[in-house]
């Protein structure tokens, strides 16, 4: 099992957000979080990546307790996030935006890690040199998503990677994402409703007024299709 979380309670400045969460996800495996605005998505999401604490419960990476683990430390696991809102320095260019990961992190071969992303994505390749700014809102999400990719590859948190994207790229978001399990990473997608997820997820997991209950399965290990 890749992610496993056991139990989670998570609260923000004293009012409890999420309730005894239970959810895995097998190692490679791409599963959708699908819940309405406020549902708690991006709570949990940063809850497994350590940019909130848990008050009770577990959460296990690959076998480690990693629950009381900070960010950075879930980080050098290869643990990745992709926040809802993007977060590139408008002001960098798109090379220097994705570097950024490397810099902050001391990754020495944050290069060689470009060009893995950039042969993923050539077209932020062929937008290197832009500055952030100069991208439609579509164009900074693939970029968010490479940048994110460039700390971790094992698994990969992403939090409403369509809002707001215009179709075509909303697609070619799609095609990368599919990419990314082909390369056999875990993935999980936070979205408000299926639309863009359906097609791309092994499993996924309902999220209301802050409790998670498991959704539909498609493709499981031994069986093919099953339905929960
Ligand atoms: P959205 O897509 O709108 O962000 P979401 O499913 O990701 O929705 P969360 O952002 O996790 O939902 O929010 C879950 C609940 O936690 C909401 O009721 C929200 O109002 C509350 N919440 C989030 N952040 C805070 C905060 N800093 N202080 C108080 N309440 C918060």
């Amino acid at each position: 099992m890749s992610l496993e979380i056991t139990n989670l309670d998570v609260s923000i400045e004293g009012i409890s957000i999420l309730r005894d969460v239970n959810l895995t996800i097998a190692t490679g495996e791409m599963s959708g979080l699908i819940g309405h605005n406020g549902a708690g998505k991006t709570t949990l999401i940063r809850a497994i990546m350590g940019l909130l604490p848990a008050d009770r419960g577990t959460i296990s990476f690959k076998g480690r307790d990693i629950t009381h683990k900070p960010a950075w430390s879930r980080a050098g696991m290869r643990i990745s996030y992709m926040p809802e809102d993007r977060r590139l320095i408008p002001e960098l260019t798109v090379t220097e935006n994705m570097l950024m990961p490397a810099w902050a992190n001391n990754i020495r071969d944050g290069e060689q890690r470009l060009k893995w992303v950039y042969e993923l994505m050539p077209e932020i390749a062929d937008f290197g040199k832009r500055k952030a700014l100069q991208l439609s809102g579509g164009q900074q999400k693939l970029v968010a998503l490479g940048r994110a990719l460039i700390p971790g590859r094992e698994m990969i948190l992403l939090d409403e990677p369509f809002e707001g994207v215009a179709p075509v790229l909303a697609k070619r978001l799609s095609s990368v994402i599919a990419d990314l399990r082909g390369e056999g990473l875990t993935v999980l997608i936070g979205e408000s409703d299926d639309s863009h997820s359906a097609d791309l997820v092994d499993a996924t997991w309902r999220i209301e007024r802050g409790e998670v209950s498991q959704g539909r399965r498609d493709r499981s290990e031994s069986s093919g299709l099953t339905d929960y």
